[in-house]
């Protein structure tokens, strides 16, 4: 398979909307900048706190927020039900917009500016629907400041962030959109930027990791394990996964999930897919080689054990989702008191199921865990049941005393949320990092 060539169209042309294309290649998208926010961004430290949102007084039924913080934020979340169906739309106009007011922030994105410019929009609007509960939001910052200092974001960067958000927001809510929302708004993104924009300032560690390449096998046309050897262990925890960047597609980062637990060598192993049309997963599975220099960002994902937790573990992994559910069994392995776990490792053909082997060898060695593994096309069905994930697990007990870790596909995901939910697992039981937004 040879290698696509980076897109010869001009950065994110394709899907930037019409007012802001240009005909020629140049850096900056937009032609005019937006006017900036009627209520100037404000982030702590440089000035006071936005007044509180002047909304007209609810009416005797309506709901009162009982702080500035918790009204603001319903807005946020509100708006944001409304515009969330144009994702990519809104994604490349705020590009756009930032581009035009902070030029350099260009340089940072790929060619195809809609995938990160989307993750960049969901860091920056996640935190601002949680300014009214501190704890929720202090546990949203400290992650995303590591990706926004991965992507190389500086701290003066983010009122730039905020003009072009609000700017963004003001074209697409539409009728959703009023003076008193433009309040909440900036209201929220001062309040949730403030400590992004002080914690990259104060930042002292490298925002990125780089390792080589060390090992790449191929296991099938579309699917390779790979070995990176990072300059430095990379402090992350077994079930996390880590956003790289790969030299054959620079500043294209994709989150991938290491299949084994922490080593004290710092040896990372990943087992990638080249899914169809992918960008990045082709060349990882293709053309990736020894000796090639990977860049590492930090640590994340909600897929993790409490090694005190009382409840017996279900886990649930579609394909290469079996990487981070090998890497916690792994972990799991070197805890003296190993909670019962039983694993669903599920694929479409066999040889979708890359981890089937090492989590044999350790279900053989460790009475704690149990294994099945599910294929929907196995001619032999000798290693196998048959069928779909969803439909096996449900099929094969009760689940709703177990906490349960789900790792794939959203569509594996959804499907086997949904089945788990309607045989009676509470949903606070099951955690996921779904393999795509
Ligand atoms: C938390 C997390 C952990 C992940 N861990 C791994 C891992 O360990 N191994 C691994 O191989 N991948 C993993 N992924 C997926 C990986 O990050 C990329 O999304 C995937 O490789 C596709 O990237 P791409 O650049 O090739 O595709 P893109 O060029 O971004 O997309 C091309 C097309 O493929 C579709 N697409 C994108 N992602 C997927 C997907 N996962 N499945 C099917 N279609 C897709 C897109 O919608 C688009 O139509 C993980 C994703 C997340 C969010």
């Amino acid at each position: 398979m040879s290698a696509e060539p980076l897109s010869p169209e001009e950065p994110g042309d394709r899907d930037r909307p019409a007012a802001v294309q240009r005909p020629a290649r140049r850096l900056t998208p937009v032609r005019t900048v937006p006017p900036p926010p009627t209520t100037p961004i404000v982030l702590p430290g440089r000035h006071t706190a936005p007044e509180q949102a002047p909304d007209p007084a609810p009416g005797p039924a309506a709901e009162v927020p009982a702080t500035p913080e918790a009204h603001a934020a319903r807005r946020v979340r509100e708006t944001w039900d409304e515009v969330e169906p144009q994702i990519d739309e809104l994604a490349c106009w705020f590009a756009a917009l930032l581009f035009s007011l902070a030029p350099e922030v260009r340089a940072l994105f790929p060619a195809r500016v809609t995938e990160p410019a989307r993750r960049l929009l969901r860091s920056i609007v996640l935190p601002m629907t949680t300014v009214d509960r501190p704890d929720a939001l202090r546990a949203h910052v400290e992650p995303l400041v590591r990706e926004h200092r991965a992507l190389g974001l500086r701290a003066e960067q983010y009122e730039a962030i905020g003009v072009a958000l609000i700017g963004a927001m003001r074209r697409f809510a539409g009728e959703h959109w009023d003076a008193p929302t433009e309040h909440a708004w900036v209201r929220a993104f001062s309040l949730a930027a403030g400590p992004m924009e002080q914690a990259v300032r104060a930042a002292a560690d490298p925002a990125v990791a780089e390792g080589t390449v060390v090992g790449h096998r191929r296991l099938s046309w579309d699917l390779a394990v790979l070995h990176v050897a990072p300059d430095v262990p990379v402090p992350h925890r077994a079930g996390q996964y880590l956003t790289v960047e790969i030299p054959q597609r620079p500043r294209m980062w994709r989150p991938l999930s290491p299949a084994t637990a922490p080593r004290p060598d710092g040896l990372l192993e990943f087992h990638v897919r080249a899914v169809e049309g992918g960008w990045v997963s082709r060349a990882m599975v293709a053309h990736a080689a020894t000796g090639d220099r990977w860049r590492l960002g930090p640590p994340a994902g909600r897929l993790g054990l409490d090694p005190h937790g009382t409840r017996d573990v279900l886990m649930v992994a579609g394909g290469t989702g079996g990487a981070p559910v090998l890497a916690l069994c792994e972990d799991m392995a070197r805890w003296p008191r190993p909670r019962p776990c039983t694993v669903f490792l599920g694929g479409r053909v066999p040889e979708d199921l890359t981890v089937l082997d090492r989590l044999q060898a350790l279900a053989a060695e460790h009475p704690w865990l149990a294994l099945a593994a599910v294929c929907e096309d196995d001619p032999l069905n000798e290693r196998t049941l048959p069928g779909t994930l969803p439909d096996a697990v449900v099929r094969s007990g009760d689940w709703s005393g177990h906490d349960v870790l789900l790792s794939g596909s959203p569509a594996m995901i959804r499907a086997t949320a949904s089945a788990l939910l309607v045989d009676g697992v509470p949903l606070d039981h099951i955690r996921y990092d779904p393999f795509a937004e």
